[in-house]
């Protein structure tokens, strides 16, 4: 203890999510005193609403016959940004993620139920999607509870204001404010950043995503989220990743939970209008929902109306639907409490994302659109479904049903964001660099705090990735601190 700091720490840690925790098992691991500030009153971040972490050639994988090889991994990655993610990065990432799996569950106890793929109508998608057991929201109580164990002091709503660096460019420590409004001095060698990106900061993504949507967005991740660890390391050197603007967008409705089968059903490929009641895609981009978001956060106010008549939300309740919704609603999954929870809605004059009419122009005067327009959009497709060819968008004819039997329902879906990603430069050791390019020493940032495991969009088809990347450049970032430390270098 000095006398400038309440505690010296040789790491402290700043967020308590994936990468965060991660991170501060394996610095304790490593004989490392360790704290771990979080803002709010619970750890878990965004990562407690993940289902599952990507990985190669896991043990996981090969007991269950999956081939996913690190090569097949790094290339997906590679080609899917057009070179535009970090080929450091990425293979240290593919390169470890499969020792993640071992960690949480040879070390930790995490049972990993199933390994498997997002959409299975989504091309190419790589079978990398490892499920635990209580899903990652078990993995963090794992990785909180063995941190403590070890001897972690973890801080909780306590958030970091500033990071200290010396006049010699040496990382000093963190200041955080505690629930009563109190400063909390901790001296450190080396900081983690794991603050979980800024997609609960409306102001920041407009400043850095490519469309001006901040007010707009429906965050379904960390409230915590709110770009502070990105402010506080450009405070002190650090500079933006060229991607820092990446964010996985998706359909969703207003006031509604990411399980609603309203909400599912409004995600379905069947006839999708903008705001002013045009066919604008081919509706199959929903299959992959990050697709969807990055494009409808471009159309008028990011949003579309699914169009559905009777026979649809007949079929849903009965085959099920093309597609879901990681796990919470699954893919084929009959939506049995589509008819109940859609009348409901529909006759709540409170809510305006659902309507009911007996007709099309009804429908079109309902939602605030002209009904010449939308009833020729609806002519024009039902003569697509009945001769299984899609003119306008090459839609795939199993997705092409004729919306012909009243009633007719509109469902509003607006743009939710569940991250941001790609927010600073980092190397792949995860170290923050300058705007020459060299490192902070004792710096680091991880998790969706950390640039170049991504391009301009998330990767679905590679299912796991950013939950995989914040538990795995967690460890690997305090496995560093270690060497630097033991090495005399912090
Ligand atoms: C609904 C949903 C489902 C998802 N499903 C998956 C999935 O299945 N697979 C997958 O790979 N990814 C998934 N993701 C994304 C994944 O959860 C995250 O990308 C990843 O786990 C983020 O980890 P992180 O450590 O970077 O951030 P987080 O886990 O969000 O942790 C950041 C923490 O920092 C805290 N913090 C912020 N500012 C401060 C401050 N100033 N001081 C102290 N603490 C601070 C926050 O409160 C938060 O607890 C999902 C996201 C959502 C929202």
């Amino acid at each position: 203890m000095t006398e400038e700091f309440d505690s010296q720490y040789d790491v402290v840690v700043i967020g308590g999510g994936g990468s965060g925790l991660s991170a501060a098992v394996q610095a304790a691991k490593n004989g490392l005193s360790c704290a771990v500030l979080e803002k709010e009153s619970q750890t878990g971040g965004s990562s407690a609403f993940a289902e599952g972490h990507a990985a190669f050639e896991s043990d996981e994988q090969k007991k269950r016959g999956i081939v996913v090889t690190k090569e097949e991994g790094y290339t997906a990655y590679i080609d899917y940004s057009h070179w535009r993610c970090d080929p450091a990065i990425v293979n240290r990432f593919v390169e470890n993620a499969a020792t993640t799996i071992c960690k949480m569950r040879d070390e930790l106890g995490a049972v990993y139920e199933d390994v498997t793929i997002t959409a299975p109508e989504q091309p190419d998608e790589l079978v990398t999607w490892h499920l635990p057991e209580g899903e990652v929201a078990r993995i963090i109580q794992l990785m909180e509870a063995d941190a403590r164990r070890r001897g972690v002091d973890i801080f909780l709503s306590t958030a970091a204001t500033r990071i200290l660096k010396g006049e010699d460019g040496r990382i000093r420590g963190v200041i955080a404010r505690d629930a009563d409004g109190q400063d909390v001095r901790l001296g450190a060698r080396a900081v983690i950043v794991g603050t979980g990106g800024y997609a609960a900061n409306p102001r920041m993504v407009d400043r850095y995503a490519k469309f001006k949507i901040g007010e707009r967005l429906i965050n379904v991740g960390g409230p915590g989220n709110t770009g502070d660890g990105i402010t506080m390391m450009k405070e002190i050197g650090a500079v933006e990743n060229p991607n820092i603007g990446t964010l996985l967008m998706f359909p969703l409705m207003r006031d509604k939970t990411i399980t609603s089968h309203v909400n599912n059903a409004g995600m379905q490929p069947y006839l999708w209008v903008d705001r002013d009641g045009r066919r604008f895609t081919n509706e199959a981009v929903g299959l992959n929902f990050g697709h969807a978001g990055d494009l409808m956060a471009g159309l008028p106010d990011s949003l579309y109306w699914c169009i559905l008549d009777k026979s649809a939300i007949d079929r849903l309740v009965t085959k099920g639907n093309e597609v879901g919704l990681g796990i919470y609603v699954r893919n084929y999954e009959k939506l049995v409490n589509l008819p109940a929870e859609i009348e409901a809605d529909a006759a709540d004059p409170k809510r305006t994302n659902v309507v009911k009419a007996e007709t099309i122009a009804a429908l079109a005067a309902g939602i605030g659109v002209n009904p010449e327009v939308l009833a020729a959009e609806v002519a024009e497709y039902n003569g697509y479904a009945r001769a299984g060819v899609d003119g306008k968008f090459r839609k795939r004819p199993q997705d092409l049903l004729a919306c012909e039997t009243g009633p007719f329902y509109a469902i509003k879906m607006e743009t939710g964001i569940m991250i941001s990603m790609g927010a600073m430069k980092i190397n792949d050791r995860m170290q923050a660099l300058d705007a020459k390019g060299a490192v902070i020493p004792g710096l680091y940032c991880v998790g969706c705090d950390a640039g170049g495991l991504f391009g301009e969009s998330y990767q679905l088809t590679v299912p796991g990735s950013a939950n995989g990347f914040a538990l795995t450049s967690g460890w690997l970032s305090a496995d560093h601190i270690a060497g630097e430390i033991r090495a005399g270098a912090l």
